[in-house]
Formats: structure tokens, C-alpha cells, sequence
């Protein structure tokens, strides 16, 4: 049952709205938030609902995972410029929690093998499929006669949630106390579409002016939701600042710049549930803070056979897991991985360009003794390259907040980090006083270069020869609290702030 009676004194409402969450469907980190979020919020006793297309094709993952998924018989027309198309609603939950998952069910739009693209295209009709799954939102809050005190919506994908709250749904009498907050995960895919694709909104082409929808001349969902969203955050307290200034912006920082009363930045967490090295199922041994050593040994020697690097267990093993984009630093890695003079080993799990991809099976096949690539998705090779790996390799041009770093922190594994965004928030450079203080957890580096980055790597590898020092750093890594419930204080605090004042004041129109 997806609507609950009776609430406690101060508990909210709250849909969370995104295009994925895990289980039902990843592609990067925000799959990780969307799921962890809902479920720290609900601890707190709020009622909380998680809205996402339903995506059949990843239907028997979902089974296997146990979260069964209902019919509910409710269906919904929805006007898409000059057709009409139906959706149907079905349920799940989120086992153990009250978590109730809105699956919005349109199998021309959600039924195909990827998310948002296929063999690296982006499928044509991105916008009007995620503008009827935004609207499909709210009919379906129409339908279940439910009265959210907080939509938050994600990314650009759902960022038309707030347009509507605020313009053509913001009289309507279930909504009269509905308040919006949107979180930007990553400022570099805003939802750019051309500007006949307004239509696809429904909203009135008023909108489309350089205040409110259009950016350089496209329809920008992006800033759709910057403008018209009660609150906006982002997910560290650095990337918030970073995005106001041009070398962040992609085009919008005046636009954030203009609207930073509203911004702030809350750091991810980490579900420990899944990304703990003494719970972990995907890993060969589990361990914690006293038993790291021996459970590195073990883990680090499977991995080592798994990716078919020779079994050295005093070899430093640096170990990446990243999408292959320019973003995460594979610019300036590529030319270092011949250049490291020292007794070392790479592994890489990843997917993305194929440029990137080409060349580090190239790499592979040259030097198979030092470096090992696994191209493709697999989340248990992930969990078992956190725990097996020495170092972590993180260098992003730049990270709005980055979950990698926080899981290899976790498991024991120094982050070797570029000091951007959430990675600056959360890794502590390792120097002799910090280490002392117990603060330092890794490697950073300030100039994003080849050479910076060359550098931090052999004075991470230096560390490593040290082993009372290393083992050290290591307990530092280890003690970290990148619990949810932190972050989710901090958005029940926007939350609780929205529903107690007005709504933001929206811009005339020109
Ligand atoms: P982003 O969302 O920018 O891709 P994050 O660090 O925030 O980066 O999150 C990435 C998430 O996706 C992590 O959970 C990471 O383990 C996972 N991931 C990325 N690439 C792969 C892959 N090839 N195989 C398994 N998991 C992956």
C-alpha cells in the first residue's frame, strides 16, 4: 500500500523524483544517491516516495533483487505537443523501509536496452521522454490524491518538476503547500534541446526567454530547474561555489550566480550497507579496521588473479574505477601510465569513450605485467578493486561530488585525488603533520596536470614504503563517517525551512 494513513507530529511528505536509482536502474552515481537518500529520510520518519521510469529492460535484476514489482491499474493520459500518451503506474518498495517506488510505465519511452542513449548516441526523443515522465509525476500525485510537502527533483532529466509546480500547477489545491528543491549532480549534462521541443513541455512559450528556459538560443532544462526550484543544491560544498565562476559554469554560472541565495552544497554519503568492507558479499574476504591487513592481502592476491596481473602481494596495486570521460582525468593519466618508473600496478574498470577504452587495452596488452583493464560495467569487480587495491586513483578535472573516493576510504584505500568538488571536501592530503593529526587520507593535488599528477603519485608511492606510516594513513581512511544520515539531516533542514515560508519568487516573463 503505497498511501500510509495517519503521520507523526513534524514528519513530511517528500517525492524524490530521478531518471535512476539502484536497483532498478544505473548508470553512475546518481543511481547511488537516489536510492540511499529516500531511505535515510525515511529512518528519520518522513514519508517518502521515489518516482522512476520504469525501465523493463532491467526487470530481471530488478526480480533477482527481491524487489517485487506491482500493478496498480492506474493510468494517465498525457498531452506531448499534438499527441496524447498513456502511462501506466506500478509499485514497489524498497525492502525494510518505508520507501514506496513510484514506477511510471510508458514502454515506448522506457523499454529500450539503455537509459539515455545507445552505442554512445543519445536517443532523439530524450526530451520527450523525460518531459512526460516529469508531468507523469504529477498526475500521478493527482491520481493518488497525494499532498507532497517537498518534490525533490534530480538532475536535468526531472528538472521540468519545478517549472510546473511553480506555473501551471501552482494554484492547484493539492500542491497550495508543495515546495521544490532541485539538486544538480552534474552541471555538464543540462538537457539541452532545440527550442521547438518547448512545445513538448506544455508550458506557454512565455517561458522561453533568457531569464527562465533558453540558453543560447536551446531550450535548457537545466536552467529550467535552477529558476524555478524553492531551493537547489548540489552535492558538495566546494562544486556549489566552483559552478558560479566560469571554468565550472558550462555557460550557467550567472545564471547560478543570480540565484546563489538559494544554492547550497551537501556533500553525498556512502550506503554502508553495500559499501562496507565487513558486510560486503562481493569481495573474497571481509574485513575492518584491525583485520585490514590481512583482508587486504587476501582480496588484493584475488584480484590480482582475477584481472590477471602476476600475484605480487609488496607490489603497490593503484586501482581506478570510472567512467572514461575526460572529466575524470583520463587526459593526464593516459601519458603517465609509461612514464612511472617504479615498481607498480595499474587496473582499470571502466566504459565510456572509445578513445579512452582503445588505449588502455593497448596498455594492457603492452605491458601486461603492470597494468590491467577490464572494459565493461561490473559492480562486484568494483567492490572487489576497492577492497583490493593499495591506492585509489581519482584525478577529475573536476567532481561535483564523487562516490569512489568515499568508498576506497572505506575499505582501507588511499584516494589519489585532484583537490576539486566533493573530492577537496572529502579527502585530506596526506603530509607528516597531517598524518600525525590523524586528518590525512590520501593525495591531492591543486594544478590539474600531467606532471602535478605524476608527482603525487610517486609521493604516494614513497609513502608506501613506509610501513608504519602507511599503516596509519590507512586507519585514518578507515575511521571516516560518510554515513547518509549526515547529508540527510542537512536536506531535512532545507525541507523544513521550505514548508515554513513562500515560494520563490518567480521572474516577469519578457
Ligand atoms: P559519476 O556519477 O560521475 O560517474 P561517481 O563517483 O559519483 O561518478 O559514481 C560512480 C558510480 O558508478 C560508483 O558507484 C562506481 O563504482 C560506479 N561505476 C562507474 N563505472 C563503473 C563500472 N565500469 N563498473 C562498475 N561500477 C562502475
Amino acid at each position: 500500500m503505497w498511501v500510509d494513513g495517519l503521520r507523526k507530529a513534524n514528519s513530511m511528505r517528500i517525492l524524490i523524483a530521478s531518471s535512476e536509482a539502484v536497483p532498478f536502474a544505473k548508470t553512475g552515481g546518481l543511481a547511488d544517491v537516489a536510492a540511499a537518500l529516500p531511505q535515510a529520510i525515511s529512518r528519520m520518519g518522513h514519508e517518502v516516495w521515489l518516482a522512476l521510469p520504469y525501465y523493463r529492460a532491467n526487470q530481471p535484476k530488478i526480480t533477482k533483487a527481491n524487489y517485487p514489482i506491482h500493478q496498480t491499474g492506474v493510468e494517465f493520459d498525457i498531452e506531448m505537443g499534438e499527441k496524447t500518451v498513456t502511462g501506466e503506474l506500478y509499485w514497489s518498495e524498497i525492502p525494510n523501509t518505508n520507501v514506496t517506488v513510484l514506477l511510471i510505465d510508458q514502454p515506448e519511452y522506457f523499454n529500450r536496452p539503455g537509459l539515455y542513449q545507445e552505442n554512445g548516441h543519445d536517443y532523439a526523443d530524450n526530451c520527450e521522454r523525460f518531459a512526460f515522465f516529469s508531468r507523469a509525476v504529477i498526475e500521478v500525485c493527482k491520481k493518488l490524491i497525494l499532498r507532497p510537502h517537498i518534490v525533490h527533483a534530480n538532475d536535468w532529466q526531472t528538472a521540468l518538476i519545478p517549472a510546473l509546480l511553480q506555473t501551471e500547477f501552482a494554484y492547484h489545491p493539492q500542491f497550495l503547500r508543495t515546495r521544490s528543491v532541485y539538486t544538480i549532480h552534474n552541471l555538464a549534462y543540462q538537457g539541452q534541446f532545440w527550442h521547438w521541443d518547448m512545445e513538448l513541455t506544455g508550458l506557454d512559450w512565455k517561458y522561453f526567454n533568457w531569464r527562465q528556459m533558453e540558453a543560447y538560443g536551446q531550450l535548457n532544462l537545466m536552467k529550467t530547474g535552477i529558476v524555478f526550484a524553492d531551493a537547489v543544491t548540489t552535492v558538495s560544498p566546494t562544486y556549489a561555489k566552483e559552478i558560479q565562476t566560469p571554468s565550472f559554469g558550462c555557460g550557467l554560472e550567472e545564471v547560478l550566480a543570480t540565484h546563489h541565495d538559494k544554492l547550497s552544497g551537501i556533500l553525498n554519503g556512502v550506503d554502508t550497507h553495500i559499501w562496507s568492507p565487513s558486510v560486503d558479499t562481493h569481495i573474497e574476504e571481509n574485513y575492518d579496521a584491525k583485520t585490514v591487513k590481512e583482508g587486504k592481502a587476501v582480496n588484493k592476491a584475488a584480484l590480482q588473479e582475477q584481472l590477471g596481473l602476476p600475484q605480487k602481494p609488496d607490489t603497490p596495486l593503484i586501482g581506478m574505477i570510472s567512467r572514461l570521460a575526460v572529466q575524470k582525468g583520463l587526459d593526464i593519466i593516459a601519458p603517465i601510465l609509461e612514464m612511472v618508473q617504479r615498481d607498480a600496478q595499474f587496473l582499470f574498470l571502466g566504459t565510456g569513450e572509445s578513445q579512452y577504452e582503445d588505449h588502455l587495452r593497448y596498455l594492457a596488452q603492452k605491458y601486461p605485467e603492470q597494468i590491467a583493464a577490464y572494459i565493461g560495467f561490473d559492480e562486484g569487480l568494483a567492490h572487489l578493486i576497492e577492497a583490493g587495491s593499495d591506492l585509489f586513483l581519482m584525478p577529475s578535472a573536476y567532481e561535483p561530488c564523487g562516490l569512489n573516493q568515499m568508498y576506497s576510504m572505506l575499505y582501507g584505500t588511499p584516494p589519489i585525488v585532484h583537490e576539486t568538488g566533493g573530492l577537496a571536501d572529502s579527502v585530506v592530503d596526506t603530509t607528516e603533520e597531517t598524518l600525525k593529526e590523524g586528518k590525512g587520507t590520501g593525495f591531492s593535488f591543486k594544478y590539474y596536470n600531467t606532471e602535478s599528477l605524476l608527482q603525487t603519485i610517486n609521493r604516494a608511492l614513497d609513502l608506501y614504503e613506509d610501513k608504519p606510516a602507511w599503516d596509519k594513513l590507512v586507519q585514518n581512511c578507515m575511521k571516516g563517517d560518510w554515513s547518509w544520515s549526515r547529508s540527510a539531516k542537512e536536506y531535512i533542514n532545507i525541507y523544513q525551512r521550505l514548508t515554513h515560508s513562500p515560494r520563490e519568487a518567480i521572474p516577469v516573463s519578457i
